[in-house]
């Protein structure tokens, strides 16, 4: 038997799960990891955590994770309060929440491609029609197409990523006004990136106050390097956060799932403090591509995207023989890599020479 011999949705026929490869090779630059594994300290505090809820796990969790929920209000800052924040499993969990409470049969999401891969695919799987936006050629958004594509497809809910995977671009803030003043229905800018942002690029999040339906997401997987542990987050009306408890599955945030986030925002001038380094390495990986003759988008996340290549396949392959993987992702012709630590963009730097 195949999967076309099951009597699965016919929405889902002929789709393809999200895939990025996961190689085992010595320089892996392709989900937007942050290289750097926590400190001896910081295993310690998380190890000494997860002993503490040991002793407790013949319980369920605090399902509304109260704590760590006013701890991400007061790492947000703001004026944020825990009423305005929920967390889930990643923010891939926030946002399918998202759409399960907004979205779903008749209804529709719209995004402005090329960007993140999961936005359509979750839209989809809660039964969403996806409507696809694009991009001008610099991979900005133009607010009066956008705001023309919003008031023609009347859409319940607005993807807006900023920065935007995988271009890497920042949203002014001014267009994400545009945004909100056309929306009828949900704006959800996904900030998985946002402490990446160069000087000068402003968080969605100061637009809360006047705007109800604004949601803003944004993840521990990226700067706070701490992808394996599975925490996403989102700063919302209050309204939207009794809206997600709808959906949600009792208990979907595990004891230590909430105890380790927790001991991570502890150390966050650790965690946080990869930061700098990665936007140098990235600024300096962007000026090197282009001292390469390559055409390279502006960068305000912990990749880039460079390109373009005639056959971008043979590029990545070229790399992937000499140890580093990045990822074939983007329109065509063009390449993503992360930013890894130093010594693996020069590894990066080094394979590309070589195959090129
Ligand atoms: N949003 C964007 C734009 C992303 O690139 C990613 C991760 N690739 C996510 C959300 C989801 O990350 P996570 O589920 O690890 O929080």
């Amino acid at each position: 038997m195949n999967l076309d011999d099951l009597p699965i949705r016919d929405d889902l026929r002929g789709k393809s799960p999200y895939g990025a490869p996961q190689i085992d090779v010595p320089v892996r630059l392709n989900t937007n990891e942050n290289p750097y594994p926590p400190s001896p300290e910081l295993v310690a505090d998380l190890a000494e955590a997860v002993r503490e809820s040991a002793g407790e796990l013949n319980r369920y969790p605090d399902r509304d994770a109260t704590a760590l929920r006013a701890e991400l209000a007061g790492y947000l800052g703001h004026g944020l309060t825990t009423e305005q924040v929920w967390a889930a499993n990643g923010s891939n969990e926030v946002l399918q929440q998202i759409l399960q409470a907004f979205g779903g049969h008749g209804r529709t999401a719209i995004g402005f491609e090329p960007s993140y891969s999961m936005h359509p695919i979750i839209t989809s799987g809660t039964s969403t029609e996806w409507i696809s936006a694009s991009r001008e050629d610099d991979f900005s958004i133009d607010p009066g197409k956008a705001t023309a594509a919003i008031e023609e497809h009347q859409p319940d809910i607005v993807f807006l990523a900023s920065p935007n995977n995988p271009t890497g671009t920042a949203q002014p803030l001014e267009t994400i006004e545009a945004v909100l003043a056309a929306a009828r229905g949900m704006v959800v800018v996904d900030e998985a990136y946002a402490e990446f942002a160069r000087e000068g690029t402003p968080s969605a999040l100061t637009l809360l106050p006047e705007h109800p339906r604004l949601i803003v997401t944004r993840t521990m997987s990226k700067a706070f390097a701490m992808a394996g542990t599975r925490l996403g987050y989102l700063a919302a009306h209050p309204a939207v956060v009794e809206a997600l408890l709808l959906v949600r599955l009792p208990y979907h945030l595990s004891t230590l799932t909430q105890a380790a986030a927790r001991v991570a925002l502890r150390h966050r001038a650790e965690l946080l403090g990869t930061v700098d380094a990665l936007r140098r390495e990235r600024d300096d990986t962007v000026a090197w591509l282009r001292s390469q003759g390559l055409t390279v988008a502006d960068s305000d996340a912990n990749f880039v995207l460079f390109g373009r290549f005639p056959d971008r396949r043979k590029v990545w392959e070229g790399l992937l023989e000499r140890g580093v993987l990045i990822r074939e992702v983007g329109p065509p012709q063009w390449l993503r890599v992360s930013i890894g630590t130093g010594e693996e963009m020069a590894a990066f730097r080094a394979a590309l020479e070589g195959v090129l």
